[in-house]
């Protein structure tokens, strides 16, 4: 089968690491151009473009959670490439002290700038440069949809439930040019944010989510998404698309989990 995304430009924030590199590498592998955005790891930036080919993929450094950055960063997009096919917007902080009790403004702040207002004034620089038919993937957390919170994540699902609104309300309004908007809903994925702060008991408990018994991959959401960039996911616009291999239908572990569940 000849690859689906020959001729796709391709942005990625927060592709250095975790799923943002897997989603970068599979894009990059369909043969889509992909522009890997970073704000801190250069190196491994620069490791993911050349698994893709310089000629295809380029690494920017911009911090999305700023708006002169996004601007930037979109500029220097379109100079290259002249349009952007697919946004996947993966960049986010997770954020496991959110309590209540814990959050002084300035963490609000942060999380909110990273995890809503850049994804919000990104979509809203990049939209005319967006071609019809273009595909926007913005990522929230299956955590919105368990019983199983617990009170450290309160900052973190506020901001996630804020981008799954979002979605909803910008499918209306991009997709009478055949823009499709999606969430992508990861649950736990072994990526090294991931493992921060977890013992090996919290890990455990977390692997008995899914009926599989494991944690996810970075590799199984980038399969995912590679779909949702590719024309045959046209139909799909304004969902919310939950990859946890059945996390959120556990019911059991419920009392346990109180103190230790995870992201
Ligand atoms: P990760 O391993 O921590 O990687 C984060 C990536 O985002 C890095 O490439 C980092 O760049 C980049 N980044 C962070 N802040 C940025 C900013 N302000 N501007 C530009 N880039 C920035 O994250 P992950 O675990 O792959 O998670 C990715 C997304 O999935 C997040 O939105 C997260 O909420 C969501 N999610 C993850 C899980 C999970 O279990 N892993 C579960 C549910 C949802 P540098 O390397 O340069 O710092």
């Amino acid at each position: 089968m000849s690859p689906s995304l020959t001729g796709k430009v391709a942005l990625v924030t927060g592709a250095s690491r975790g799923i943002g590199r897997a989603t970068a590498l599979a894009l990059g592998k369909e043969g889509a151009s992909v522009v890997v955005n970073y704000v801190s790891s250069t190196d491994a930036a620069e490791e993911v473009v050349k698994e893709i080919g310089t000629d295809r993929a380029v690494a920017i450094k911009a911090d999305v959670s700023k708006i002169d950055d996004i601007k930037s960063l979109i500029q220097q997009i379109v100079k290259q490439f002249g349009k952007i096919d697919v946004i996947v917007l993966n960049a986010g902080l997770l954020w496991q002290n959110g309590a209540l009790s814990n959050v002084d403004e300035s963490a609000f702040d942060k999380i909110f700038q990273t995890n809503v207002k850049g994804p919000f004034f990104l979509i809203q620089e990049a939209a005319n440069h967006v071609p019809d038919g273009g595909r926007v993937l913005l990522f929230s957390s299956s955590l919105t949809a368990v019983s199983i919170i617990t009170p450290n994540y309160l900052l973190y699902v506020a901001t996630k439930g804020a981008v799954e609104q979002m979605t909803r309300v910008m499918a209306k309004d991009l997709g009478k040019r055949g823009i499709t908007v999606n969430t992508i809903s990861p649950g736990p994925i072994s990526t090294d944010t991931y493992f921060v702060g977890k013992t090996e008991e919290m890990i455990k408990l977390q692997r008995t989510f899914a009926p599989a018994n494991r944690i996810g991959t970075p590799e199984e959401v980038a399969d995912v998404i590679t779909f949702m960039a590719s024309d045959k996911s046209q139909w799909i616009n304004g969902q919310n698309i939950r990859i946890n291999g059945g996390m959120t239908i556990v019911t059991r572990t419920v009392m346990a989990c109180v103190d230790i569940s995870g992201d």
